[in-house]
């Protein structure tokens, strides 16, 4: 029996055969990371640390459903004592005089808020959240009392409370006032911070510099309490660095625990509103603020989470810029969007 002649290697047809494997192997791993991402993105795990998947976690998959309360606060900005009018862009209120607002009681507004959730989410667990205006804008034993009322309401189920404010409107006192209900439950103290820029906050009225954001800062910092910050952007005048600044700014303050992001959007009610009707300007389109928030998000320290991604308004408020979808697919468009362009929150912060 003679050795087989071994033939010559056909290379043309070899590299024609590998390049066609490669080919197919670069279409099975393409279709493992599309299915990959649908299951992510349907299953609820997303590029970026949300709040959805934290409430999940830390109550142990309980239905947890934030109530909203309006406690007829008002802001230094609005009232007089430091301006009038309010931020340019906040249409709350702002051509209603506080005095005419009617609202229906605190204890009015947490059962209903809490029957609603119940019925509409099948909610089992609920957070207090006092929202609209400046929710530390009054003597510290008022507020103690509104605080203690809404959390009188339903206290086995009531996780938690969640207080929107302005920098300029807290003390040592009302802190404390606040960290005393953390021995039964989370308090998370949400703060408008907007713009690390003085020159947009003077521009917005906001009445408050970055400066007096950073002092509150400072109280903060050994506090119980939990911090989010809240930005917007978008501003006209800003560049895209000057808003990638505001991570670096938000990393340096080790002790915020969530963000909500929002983009700028116009609304009736509001002072930008008058003047985007009479000349109006470039705002995001939903893909360029997609594409921005892919540049923001590895920016941004891992652990900190992203309570709200975009900007959200009542359809019949909303001026512009209007995306064209209801809020469900808004959040998916971008959630596959940053998921498309490989992002991951953090990748780019060296602490
Ligand atoms: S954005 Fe906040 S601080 Fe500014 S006017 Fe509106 S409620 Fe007040």
């Amino acid at each position: 029996m003679g050795d087989e002649v071994p033939r010559a290697v056909d290379w043309k047809q070899l590299c024609q055969t590998k390049k066609e494997q490669y080919n197919i192997n670069c279409v099975w791993i393409i279709m493992v990371i599309f299915v990959a991402m649908s299951t992510l993105l349907d299953s609820g795990v997303k590029p970026y640390n949300h709040y959805g998947a934290y409430l999940k976690e830390k109550y142990n998959g309980q239905r947890v459903f934030k109530v909203i309360v309006d406690g007829n606060f008002t802001c230094p900005n609005r009232d007089g004592s430091k301006g009038y009018g309010g931020c340019t862009y906040c249409n709350v209120d702002s051509f209603t005089p506080d005095t005419a607002r009617k609202i229906p009681s605190i204890r009015e507004q947490v059962e209903s808020g809490i029957e609603r959730a119940r019925k509409s989410y099948a909610a089992e667990k609920f957070i207090i959240y006092f929202q609209p205006n400046t929710n530390t804008y009054a003597p510290t034993h008022l507020l103690k009392m509104m605080y203690d009322e809404a959390l009188s309401i339903d206290p086995e189920n009531t996780l938690g409370l969640s207080v929107g404010t302005r920098p300029d409107c807290l003390d040592f006192e009302k802190i404390a006032l606040l960290e005393s209900y953390t021995d039964r439950l989370d308090v998370d103290l949400e703060m408008g911070m907007e713009s690390i820029h003085n020159d947009t906050l003077e521009r917005i009225n906001r009445g408050c510099s970055h400066d007096e954001f950073l002092s509150a800062m400072r109280m903060l910092e050994n506090t119980k309490l939990e911090l989010c910050v809240h930005t917007i952007f978008g501003f006209p005048w800003e560049t895209e660095d000057m808003m990638l600044a505001y991570a670096a700014e938000i990393n340096r303050q080790k002790h915020i625990k969530f963000v909500k992001l929002h983009h700028l959007h116009i609304v009736e009610g509001s002072i930008m509103g008058v003047k985007y009707k009479r000349e109006p300007f470039k705002l995001f389109t939903i893909d360029e603020y997609t594409d921005f928030l892919a540049k923001f998000i590895p920016l941004l320290r891992p652990d900190i989470i992203i309570q709200r991604i975009f900007g959200i308004a009542d359809r019949e408020l909303l001026i512009a810029p209007n995306w064209g979808y209801p809020k469900s697919k808004i959040q998916t468009h971008i959630d596959k969007g940053l998921e498309s362009r490989a992002v991951k929150q953090g990748s780019l912060y060296f602490g």
